[in-house]
């Protein structure tokens, strides 16, 4: 009786009934069988091997000399490497025991040592012996059948516990792992994906072109065979491509770039050539490449390795691309976030020739994305989604998701029943900020000072003009490192940023440092980020907006974007060391100006300034309407209503 060995392993006899469903698997009946005799062999030569050592006691060449000088040898027989043989009396060890039944004999065996005398003396000393060469099956079995039998079940053990739960084995490495949904398509409409409405209307003629194809054939009008959706992450191109499936309920082949570049040279095109195979089965259908920049990148400018590899792909993919009647009913999806960097062969007519860009949603789209995921959640009657639309511009359409589920977890947290807009605020702040770290204890001086460098940043953007209203300011900790900090968010959708703004956004950074100067006499570390960001806008305003008098108009970079990992490649500067240092000359004065400017509106304000701390250490966090009470009327003018 065997019991069933663990499930699971590689080796184990019985896993051939469970694994006869895998059809033409390799571990079937025959190959199943040379296995079992295999393994068996080998166990019992191992076997055979360990008890002949455990009797056999092994003495040094020199006692052999001796022991045949004194004629104990009594029979033995050579071999190339050794000599094996009888001997009269044990050697003084624990064997004496064993040896009882045959007192006078033990098994011996001395590793060979060439000896010319060898047969002399044997001769001399009457032992019976014997030489003997290895067969040549056994030299056949044990010197090469055996090492790789034993590498082949090694290779075989290993590459089924890599793939394990893979759902492919090494074997058939070139199959395709497209994930096939069912002919109903996604369940994905065009109803899920809210805003770009734009992209919606170029799909639709792909989905009509799917649903009725003879109508697009009757009038001889080509499709186009590829489409590809620019955008940047998380405005919804997979959500996108999910729904032209769904809408025009046929198969929907989805793989992600970075699936077909694999360890293994060649595997990638034969992926390729699989799916289009596969996909032509199916027809009509959609091929979806998520990241096509994975395998699109341009060829012949990569340095890292495997880059021969993704460029085979990237071939036999423009080669499939070619090889297809656009009216066979195969269309191509394709979504990237990096267009820039994308081969120009695939853009060209006849491959991804339509471009289908899905932007950041404006204020309107930004409402009904939250509307669609506000589904299912009951949403008290008094929220207002425009309000949080309003808020927050630059979200994508996932950020936004995220901002309704973070509303429905804080709302389930206070175990209420409806979401309320408090809930969404705070998911909002929560989103942008990270949560509150109410448990982080400032020291009473330290808290001070977050106080004052935060109604710093506040004061300053309440007399700039051009600057982004406030609303609110807070002094609990959120996130991983901001200790307090002030939000402040534009009015509406903005396309374009002013030179006054800039400058404006610039001066509200220093406004935090300022303030620490000019109520402290010292600065402290806590400007780090601020500064970040008034450098970064000072420079862009001089290199790429043509913003400073004394640079000029040119555009600098020293680098296309996204192409700065490959110094010397792409990343060539364009500009003079003279021009270079003109520029950081530039930015220096801007940060130094608006510094200036912060701190000297701060020193006429230090009354405000005093004040506005006083109660927002009092109350932690003060809203727009509380901190626009506390100002003068000579500041407030300048602003436009709070929300
Ligand atoms: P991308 O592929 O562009 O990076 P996804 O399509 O994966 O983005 O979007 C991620 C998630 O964000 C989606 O599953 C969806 O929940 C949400 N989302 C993004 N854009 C939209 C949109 N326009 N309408 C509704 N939901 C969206
Ligand atoms: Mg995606
Ligand atoms: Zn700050």
């Amino acid at each position: 009786m065997r019991t069933p060995p663990p499930a699971g392993n590689p080796f184990s006899p019985q896993k051939s009934g469970q694994d006869k469903k895998r059809p033409g698997g390799f571990f079937d009946a025959p190959w199943q069988l040379l296995l079992q005799v295999l393994v068996a062999l080998l166990l019992v030569w191992l076997w055979q091997e360990s008890v002949q050592r455990a009797t056999v006691t092994t003495i040094p060449y020199s006692t052999f000399l001796d022991k045949l000088a004194k004629k104990e040898i009594l029979e033995c027989t050579i071999t190339p490497d050794e000599i094996l043989g009888k001997m009269a009396a044990p050697p003084p060890t624990k064997k004496e025991g064993e040896g009882k039944p045959e007192p006078k004999a033990a098994l011996f065996r001395t590793v060979r040592v060439e000896d010319p005398n060898l047969v002399a003396e044997l001769q001399s000393a009457h032992a019976s012996y014997a030489s003997v060469r290895p067969s040549l099956l056994s030299q056949l079995i044990f010197s090469w059948i055996l090492p790789i039998g034993i590498f082949f079940l090694i290779w075989v053990g290993l590459s089924r516990w890599m793939t394990r739960g893979a759902g492919y084995s090494l074997l058939n490495v070139g199959k395709s792992r497209a994930r096939l949904v069912a002919e109903e398509g996604t369940g994905v409409s065009f109803e899920d994906v809210a805003g770009c409405q734009e992209a919606k209307i170029e799909l639709q003629e792909v989905v009509d072109f799917l649903k009725s194809p003879g109508r697009y054939r009757a009038l001889g009008a080509k499709i186009p065979k590829g489409v590809l959706l620019i955008g940047p992450p998380g405005t919804g191109k997979t959500l996108l491509a999910r729904a032209v499936a769904g809408e025009a309920h046929v198969a929907f082949f989805s793989l992600s770039g970075s699936e077909f570049v694999e360890m293994f040279v060649g595997v990638g095109a034969s992926r390729v050539r699989d799916l289009f195979v596969q996909a032509k089965g199916r027809a009509p259908c959609i091929i979806f490449i998520d990241e096509l920049d994975a395998i699109g990148r341009q060829r012949g400018v990569r340095i890292a390795m495997g880059h021969d590899e993704q460029e085979q792909t990237l071939n036999q993919l423009l080669v499939e691309m070619d090889g297809f009647d656009p009216n066979e009913g195969i269309i191509l999806l394709a979504a990237t976030n990096r267009p820039d960097i994308l081969d120009r062969a695939l853009l060209r007519p006849g491959r991804f020739d339509r471009h289908v860009v899905v932007d950041l949603p404006d204020a309107q789209g930004r409402e009904s994305i939250l509307a669609v995921h506000s589904r299912g959640k009951p949403l008290a009657p008094a929220t207002n989604l425009q309000e949080i639309a309003q808020a927050t511009s630059g979200f994508s359409g996932a950020d936004l998701a995220n901002l309704m589920n973070e509303a429905a977890l804080l709302a389930a947290r206070r175990q209420a029943h409806q979401i309320e807009q408090a809930d969404l605020l705070e998911a909002l702040e929560k989103v942008i900020a990270g949560p509150e770290r109410r448990s982080l204890q400032l020291a009473e001086e330290e808290k001070h000072r977050v106080a004052y460098h935060e109604v710093g940043h506040a004061l300053i953007a309440a007399v700039t003009p051009g600057a982004d209203p406030v609303r609110k300011i807070s002094i609990i900790p959120r996130g991983r490192a901001a200790l307090g900090y002030t939000l402040q968010l534009p009015p509406a959708q903005q396309y374009l940023l002013t030179r006054t703004q800039l400058l404006a956004k610039i001066r509200c950074a220093m406004g935090g440092r300022a303030a620490e100067e000019v109520v402290f006499r010292e600065v402290s570390t806590g400007a780090e980020n601020d500064l970040e960001v008034a450098t970064t806008l000072a420079r862009q305003m001089v290199c790429l907006y043509g913003m400073s008098e004394s640079v000029g108009l040119a555009h600098l970079v020293s680098s296309r974007p996204g192409m700065a990992e490959v110094p010397g490649v792409n990343g060539h500067v364009e500009y003079s060391g003279e021009t270079a240092r003109l520029v950081d000359q530039e930015v220096q004065r801007l940060l130094e100006t608006a510094y200036r400017e912060a701190k000297t509106i701060l020193q006429d304000e230090r009354k405000t300034l005093e004040e506005v701390t006083a109660e927002l250490l009092k109350k932690e966090t003060l809203g727009a309407e509380q901190f626009f009470a506390l100002l003068p009327d000579s500041i407030k003018k300048p602003l436009a209503t709070p929300p």
